[in-house]
C-alpha cells in the first residue's frame, strides 16, 4: 500500500506491505483523504518526527475490514481522530485528557497519509462517527481540528456575551472564530495577510489587519468601551502576537495559548500579576469535544465549506511546500492514484 513518509527534508512516497486485521479487534480503513495539520508541518520542518514517520491524523475513511463489538460495519464512511484518553489517571480525573499517557500512546497506524490505516476498538468506541451523505469528506475533515478549538473555548470558561479576539486567521483561527461565534460570543479577528482577513469577514467575523497596531488597538478599545477584549485566542505562533494579546486583553482577562512559537517566548510576570491575567493553554481534544465538533459540522453550525485545496497524495510534497509558503490555506490530501 502507498504511504507518504518523512525522509530528511522531503516527504517521499513509499510502498509498504498491506496492513491486515489478523486477530486484532478494531478496523482496517481505506483512507479517502486526510487534512494536512499545522502540527504535521511543525513535526516535519523542525525534525521532531524521525525518518519513516507517516504523518496525518485528520482522516476520512471507509471501513474495509472490521472485528468489533460496536455497530460499525464494512462500507461505512467514517471520520475518526487518533488519540483516546484512559479516563482514569490523575490527568483524566482533572480533565487534562491530552496529557494522559494512554492518550499519547494511542494512534492510528501507520498514519493518515496512507492508503490504509488500522484503528483500534477504542477508536471505534470513543472517537469514530459515520459521516452523513450530505457532508463532504473535505468538510468533515475539520472534525479533529474543530474538536481542538472547542476544547480551547471550553477551557476559557467564558461568560455569555463576552468579546473575543482571535489572533491569526489561518484555517485554525477561522475555525476557532466559527466555534466561538456558534457558541454565541462576539468575535473579532486579526492577521497580517489581507486574503485571510477577507475570508474571515466573509464568514461573518469582523476582521482587521493588525499591522498598524496603534490604529488596531484603538479600534478594539473603541469596540469594548475602552476595556479591551475579555479573552484573546492565540492561533498564531508569531512572537509579536504575544505583544498584541497583552495590549488588547482587558484587565482580569484571559489569554488562551493555542500555538507553539519557534522559541520559548514567555508571558511577562508583572503583566500577569498587575493586570490579574489568566494565561492558559489548550492542546488536543477530548472525546466529548470531538462529539460536539461532529455535531457542529453535521448540523451546519459552523461553515467549513470550500476551505480546502485538494492534492493527490502523489503531490503531497507540493501540499507541504504550498502550506509552508502560505500559498495554500488548508490542504486536504486525497488518497488517489494519478
Ligand atoms: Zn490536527
Ligand atoms: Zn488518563
Amino acid at each position: 500500500m502507498k504511504t507518504a513518509q518523512i525522509s530528511d527534508d522531503k516527504i517521499i512516497l513509499k510502498e509498504i506491505e498491506d496492513i491486515t486485521l489478523s486477530n486484532r479487534k478494531g478496523a482496517i480503513l481505506k483512507v479517502l483523504g486526510c487534512g494536512l495539520c499545522g502540527s504535521d508541518i511543525v513535526k516535519f520542518r523542525h525534525k521532531i518526527s524521525p525518518n519513516g514517520t507517516v504523518l496525518g491524523h485528520e482522516i476520512v475513511a471507509v471501513i474495509e475490514e472490521i472485528n468489533s463489538s460496536t455497530n460499525f460495519k464494512i462500507g461505512d464512511r467514517i471520520v475518526t481522530s487518533h488519540h483516546i484518553p484512559c479516563f482514569e489517571c490523575t490527568y483524566c480525573r482533572h480533565q487534562s485528557y491530552s496529557m494522559c499517557e494512554h492518550f499519547k500512546s494511542t494512534n492510528i497506524f501507520p498514519g493518515g497519509f496512507s492508503e490504509k490505516v488500522f484503528i483500534s476498538e477504542e477508536h471505534l468506541q470513543n472517537v469514530a462517527y459515520i459521516v452523513p451523505n450530505n457532508i463532504s469528506e473535505e468538510e468533515i475533515s475539520f472534525y479533529e481540528p474543530l474538536g481542538c478549538c472547542i476544547r480551547a473555548i471550553k477551557r476559557c470558561n467564558l461568560q455569555a456575551g463576552d468579546t473575543i479576539l482571535t489572533i491569526g486567521l489561518g484555517s485554525i483561527g477561522l475555525l476557532m472564530s466559527e466555534g466561538l461565534k456558534a457558541l454565541g460570543y462576539k468575535v473579532y479577528g486579526c492577521d497580517l495577510i489581507d486574503d485571510r482577513i477577507e475570508l474571515a469577514s466573509k464568514h461573518g467575523i469582523e476582521s482587521f489587519n493588525s499591522r498598524n497596531f496603534e490604529e488596531f488597538d484603538k479600534m478594539i478599545k473603541n469596540k469594548t468601551q475602552n476595556y479591551g477584549v475579555d479573552a484573546v485566542f492565540m492561533t498564531s505562533g508569531a512572537d509579536k502576537a504575544i505583544d498584541v494579546a497583552l495590549k488588547t486583553v482587558r484587565k482580569g482577562g484571559k489569554i488562551l495559548v493555542f500555538s507553539s512559537t519557534p522559541q520559548n517566548y514567555g508571558y511577562p510576570n508583572n503583566e500577569i500579576y498587575y493586570k490579574e491575567l489568566t494565561v492558559l493553554g489548550s492542546y488536543s481534544p477530548s472525546p466529548a469535544d470531538l462529539k460536539q465538533a461532529f455535531e457542529f459540522i453535521t448540523l451546519g453550525k459552523v461553515n467549513v465549506k470550500n476551505l480546502t485545496t485538494t492534492y493527490c497524495i502523489d503531490d503531497i510534497q507540493k501540499a507541504f511546500d504550498d502550506t509552508i509558503s502560505n500559498k495554500t490555506y488548508k490542504a486536504y490530501i486525497k488518497i488517489c492514484n494519478k
